[in-house]
């Protein structure tokens, strides 16, 4: 499966930016369009029998959702 999401890094010069941590997250995971998307592959990716390890989370940086694993 061909990873989405590929983007530039982000300008050189970048001081501090209270949103540097979500935004280094947001650009190195996978991005899902709905909760239900992001659910269903979080549930896709757990041995049988066990519940999610990961649980979507809407991004206010790309207004997407990713998947964290805490
Ligand atoms: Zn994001």
């Amino acid at each position: 499966m061909p990873r989405r999401n590929r983007r530039p890094p982000p300008p050189a010069g970048v001081t501090f930016d209270p949103q540097r941590p979500r935004r280094e997250a947001c650009a190195t995971k996978e991005r899902y369009d709905s909760e239900a998307e992001a659910r269903s592959i979080a549930l896709m990716n757990v041995p049988r029998g066990r519940g999610a390890a990961t649980k979507p989370y809407h991004c206010d940086v790309c207004g997407g959702w990713h998947l964290t694993s805490r």
